[in-house]
């Protein structure tokens, strides 16, 4: 292979190869001797209900300002953090921050936070979220949960356990970046989920008439499977057109805003018709 190849693609690919390594080692250091209850921030991102025509609910996600590589994505730490065993730190940090962010607000909006798959198989782990929860007070109907599918994969059994754990105390639980994996449907049945989230990676290409296509029948599983169905990665007024025609509940994506601050959600929901005049309104925020 490496001949055919050729010796240049070899060498580049050698590069590439040590300089992520490189990369992701200085993540691990730097990972190591965070304190995550500084430098870990949520940004939150909207999701628009189509029917009551309003935002319903908002996405945590995690940023990370660490002081030697500086603002860090998730796209960048997430995996190290699996690999290197700190992911449950990272997890808890942010469910912490969550629950504070929900009692400040009286517990008026609902939101919802990534578990990893790595928190999902750790019974202790799931032990400590319902504990922090129950402690907390906090209505657990005001806490949903996103998994995602391949996640879940390497002990789908013990995955499933913990997952209806949190789904009896009554915690929603959404499936991630769905249309991804490997769609067992007679593993999704046995899941307690109450809603799919269509991965964003279906909303390219929408002139190709089989992105239509793709898109119904992804919404089509979620009616099947009885639960609501959300398209990602709704960036402008023809993929809004697009997730109402193919029967989607609701959306999240740029145009409805992107990740933004606590103070400026609130403001967000406060003002229902916000997103109308301006729905780029927040691109200076988050990320
Ligand atoms: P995700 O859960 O699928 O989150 C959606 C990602 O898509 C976010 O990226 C969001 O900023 C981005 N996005 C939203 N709307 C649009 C759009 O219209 N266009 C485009 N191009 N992108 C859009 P982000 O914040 O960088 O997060 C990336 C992934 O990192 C997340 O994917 C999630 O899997 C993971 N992640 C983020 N926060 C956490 C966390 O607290 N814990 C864990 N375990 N994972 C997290
Ligand atoms: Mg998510
Ligand atoms: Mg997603
Ligand atoms: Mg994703």
């Amino acid at each position: 292979h490496a001949k055919r190849t050729g010796k240049n693609r070899v060498v580049v690919f050698c590069d590439e190869h040590a300089k992520n390594a490189a990369e992701s080692y200085r993540i691990e250091q730097a990972l190591r001797v965070a304190d995550f209850d500084k430098e870990i921030e949520l940004v939150f991102q909207p999701q628009f209900d189509l029917g009551e025509n309003k935002v319903v609910r908002a996405e945590v996600l995690a940023r990370w300002d660490s002081p030697t590589l500086g603002s860090t994505g998730p796209d960048r730490f997430i995996k190290v953090a699996e690999e290197s065993g700190l992911i449950a730190n990272i997890t808890l940090t942010v469910l912490q921050k969550t629950i504070t962010t929900l009692k400040s607000w009286d517990q008026r909006f609902p939101l919802s936070i990534n578990l990893s798959g790595h928190d999902l198989i750790a019974d202790q782990v799931i032990d400590q979220i319902i504990d922090l929860v129950h402690n907390s007070g906090l209505d657990p109907t005001l806490l949903e949960f996103e998994v995602t599918e391949s996640a879940m994969m390497p002990d789908a059994q013990k995955a499933a356990d913990n997952l209806g754990r949190l789904a009896a105390l009554g915690h929603p639980i959404a499936l991630d970046d769905f249309g991804t994996g490997y769609s067992n449907f007679g593993y999704l049945r046995t899941l307690p989920i109450s809603k799919l989230k269509v991965d964003r990676s279906f909303m390219e290409n929408l002139t190709d008439p089989m992105s239509e296509k793709i898109l119904h029948s992804l919404a089509g599983m979620a009616r099947t499977l009885d639960v609501e169905c959300l398209l990602e990665g709704v960036e402008n007024e023809l993929e809004l057109l697009m997730a109402k025609r193919v029967g989607a509940q609701s959306v999240q994506g740029y145009y409805f805003g992107i990740p933004m601050t606590a103070e400026e959600l609130f403001e967000y929901i406060e003002e229902p018709d916000m997103w109308h005049e301006q729905p780029q309104r927040s691109v200076a925020f988050g990320q």
